[in-house]
């Protein structure tokens, strides 16, 4: 891990906002990831962080990905683009999925060319598809329980169990080919029981299509939603991986590819911000610090996310409550009414704050004139 002290000098060198991204926790994530999934290739969900610096330690690790817009397709692409023909193809699926659900006409248009692994839930789509990028392969998401995430996906996407193996044959008859089935149990699930849930429907549904003459589906995608450690209460992973191992070895025979698509596990907690105090003042007696970064930059993630973060001091001393504003105009540009930080900071003081990596940065704007956080990639 990176220390306060490294924090600080990067810092001081490069100047603030600053968000550092740390490779070798990236591949100590991944390696985690590995270990204790052996049979799940992990797709990293770009959408986490899509910075390309990220992408190619990741794929220099082994990962593939998942991608949800054409312009993170090619961000992975242009990783495999100068290999031989022949291989690429192989690369494609074997490293990309395209796991947006919904796709625009004119992106199945460009994608077609690369004959890629999209999803569907929808007969709408299966039409699209047919239509747009007749060469795609497909794989149905399901609409799995999200009880307990902390982001909410099921409302948005996936097929029910009712209508799932009704999609797989309409799409056969269009002349597509389904290759397998996907799912997301909902982002920060510490709620261990939905990827046994969603396991297990997944399960029911590849039976339901072989008793009705199906028999052409070889991959299972368990989606993302692998909590970070933002705080101890989430068990560990190992424990979480246990769960999932028994169900995959009871209800998936080996031959069947097990992909998972981890975004949030993988770059969480490469990623920290250091912000500097540029202000102070007493509000209706409570202690108020203004920083160089805030909710429309660095941490997005707390209107996105409905993540908090937590900030440190480098520097000691006795602590309070304290409210901390980010840097905009705007009332909504508050990183925490509630943070214990010692009172005798001053202006040009720096703040830190770990474990911001994913859904943060990536969603930064130019609001009011403030620009983005330098990003600094270190151990890379
Ligand atoms: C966002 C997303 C992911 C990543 O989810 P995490 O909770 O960050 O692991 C994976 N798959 C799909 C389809 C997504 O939309």
């Amino acid at each position: 891990m990176i220390t306060a002290e490294q924090l600080h000098q990067l810092a001081e060198s490069h100047g603030t906002p600053l968000f550092v991204i740390d490779h070798d926790e990236l591949r100590n994530n991944y390696a985690t990831f590995k270990k204790y999934l052996p049979r799940v290739q992990a797709y990293y969900a770009v959408k986490a962080n899509p910075d390309p610096a990220i992408v190619k330690t990741l794929f220099d690790a082994g990962a593939s990905f998942d991608v949800a817009s054409l312009p993170e397709f090619m961000v992975v692409y242009d990783i495999i683009k100068d290999l031989p023909e022949q291989e690429r193809q192989q690369w494609i699926w074997d490293k990309i999925i395209y796991a947006n659900p919904i796709k625009a006409d004119e992106t199945l248009q460009e994608l077609d060319r690369y004959k890629p692994l999209v999803t569907f839930d929808n007969r709408e789509e299966i039409s699209k598809i047919k239509e747009f990028a007749p060469h795609s392969g497909l794989a149905l998401r399901l609409r799995v329980p999200n009880t307990g995430a902390m982001v909410e996906l099921s409302s948005k996407f996936g097929a029910g169990p009712g209508e799932a193996v009704d999609l797989i044959l309409e799409a056969e008859r269009e002349g597509l080919t389904v290759e397998g089935l996907s799912f997301h149990v909902g982002s920060q699930t510490t709620n261990f029981e939905n990827f046994v849930q969603a396991i297990n429907l997944a399960a029911m549904i590849f039976r339901e299509a072989r008793e009705r003459g199906y028999d052409k589906m070889f991959l299972l995608d368990i989606g993302g939603g692998f909590p970070a450690p933002y705080d101890p209460s989430v068990k560990p992973f190992s424990e979480l991986a246990k769960r999932i191992n028994a169900e995959l070895d009871r209800l998936f025979p080996p031959e069947i590819e097990i992909l998972a698509e981890p975004g949030r596990f993988m770059v969480a907690t490469a990623g920290t911000a250091v912000s500097k105090i540029i202000g102070k003042a007493v509000r209706d007696g409570k202690l108020c610090y203004y920083i160089d970064d805030g909710v429309y930059h660095t941490f997005s993630g707390i209107i996105f996310d409905h993540c908090q973060y937590h900030m440190e001091s480098f520097k000691e001393g006795p602590t309070q409550i304290c409210t901390v504003f980010g840097p905009t105009c705007d009332a909504l540009d508050v990183i925490s009414m509630a943070e214990e930080l010692p009172y005798n900071l001053e202006r040009g003081d720096l703040l830190y704050s770990r474990n911001i990596g994913a859904y943060s940065g990536a969603s930064s704007t130019w609001f009011n004139g403030f620009p983005p956080a330098k990003v600094v990639h270190v151990n890379r």
